[in-house]
């Protein structure tokens, strides 16, 4: 059975679906869903992240963990975690760059949060030679200082959409229509947990939410707030917006959500106000741009230092990719970072308090 005949049954034989479950079938399905069964990163897959366009990336995220850590004291033991690691080439990266600084590497235990077993497969590989421990979420964090990474975790998180309707709201969700899969709006409905939402919107708008947001944040906020650590949150999105960011992308070309189930990643904007709100035992810095936050903390001078070693195909690539990450119409304004930091403490170099 593929996984477009697997959910038009699931619709015929119970209703209509809601948008988190359909993203979740389709990213996560045991033996068909998109992550489940591929690696999609990269030229030849469905899209490229910034850690899979240079190395450099990783590398300053790395060095901007080392120095929080250094600047809170070097807490040892801690948690260095990564959320959704892909093919776990930012946290090999972040690794490398920091081998050099005292102690960081020996008192890291190093934690990945990952669903998809093939991936799971992959990252292994890319870090041979360190002790890695995976998780299915974080509740099994230890009580300890807690240094974080996400990059393109939370985009992959499912929502769900509702349309205002006076002081109601209309779910939109997937049905069947003439056999195919359609997108329609359920009967306008309270829901109580989108009441401060009315305030912000006007009738016929329409939000986003994602329930997964909340534990996982409050659980990272938690552990930060009471031993110590940093969460740096980098994706694209911004400051709770409205309207429909439900995309697809397959072979790099946006693609109609609907379409090819299981076939095509899945992501919708990331709402940082959710994040930071689902936080709030901690400090959050404000949103700041990628490319903004990658030169400040010096990807220039190491994009000229490795540049000295290659010439040609090579050296273009190299440029290519620094432009790609940093530039304001590339990665450079549509991403962002946010952190996370305890109260009372700096905020990590590089973000806007
Ligand atoms: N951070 C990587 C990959 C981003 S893609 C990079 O920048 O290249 C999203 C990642 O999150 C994949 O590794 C995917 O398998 C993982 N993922 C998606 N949903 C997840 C969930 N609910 N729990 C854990 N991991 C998840």
């Amino acid at each position: 059975m593929t996984l477009t005949a697997h959910i038009k049954a699931r619709i015929a034989a119970q209703g209509p679906m809601r948008i988190d479950e359909y993203m979740t079938t389709c990213l996560l399905h045991p033996t068909m869903g998109y992550y489940t069964t591929r690696d999609p990163f990269g030229a030849a897959g469905d899209f490229i992240t910034a850690p899979e366009i240079s190395q450099m990336f990783g590398e300053v995220l790395g060095l901007c963990i080392a120095q929080t850590w250094l600047d809170q004291g070097a807490p040892t033991p801690f948690t260095l975690a990564e959320l959704g690691p892909g093919r776990g080439t930012l946290m090999a990266d972040a690794l490398r760059a920091c081998r050099n600084v005292p102690g960081f590497i020996e008192a890291a235990e190093i934690t990945l949060v990952e669903a998809s077993p093939t991936l799971r497969a992959i990252q292994t590989e890319t870090l041979a030679g360190h002790r890695v421990t995976f998780a299915d979420d974080l509740e099994a964090l230890p009580e300890q200082p807690l240094f974080l990474i996400a990059n393109e975790f939370f985009d992959a998180l499912p929502i769900r959409q509702f349309l205002r309707d006076g002081s109601g709201w209309r779910e939109r969700q997937v049905g069947l229509h003439d056999g195919s899969l359609t997108f329609g709006l359920a009967p306008a409905q309270a829901q109580p947990a989108l009441t401060a939402r009315l305030d912000t919107t006007q009738d016929g708008d329409l939000i986003e939410s994602c329930a997964a947001i909340a534990p996982v944040m409050d659980t990272i906020a938690a552990r930060i707030a009471a031993h110590g650590g940093v969460a740096l949150i980098v994706d694209y999105g911004g400051w709770q917006h409205t309207g429909d960011t439900l995309q697809a992308l397959r072979d790099h070309q946006k693609v109609p959500p609907l379409g090819t189930p299981g076939d095509a990643d899945l992501t919708a904007h990331v709402d940082f106000a959710a994040l930071a709100q689902a936080g709030a035992s901690c400090a959050h810095s404000a949103l700041t741009p990628q490319g903004v936050f990658l030169e400040r903390l010096g990807i220039t001078q190491r994009a000229q230092n490795l540049a000295t070693k290659l010439t040609g195909a090579a050296l273009e690539t190299h440029i290519a990719a620094h432009h790609r990450l940093t530039h304001p119409e590339e990665m450079g304004n549509l991403f962002k970072v946010m952190a996370l930091y305890p109260q009372g403490s700096a905020p990590p170099p590089g973000v806007d308090p």
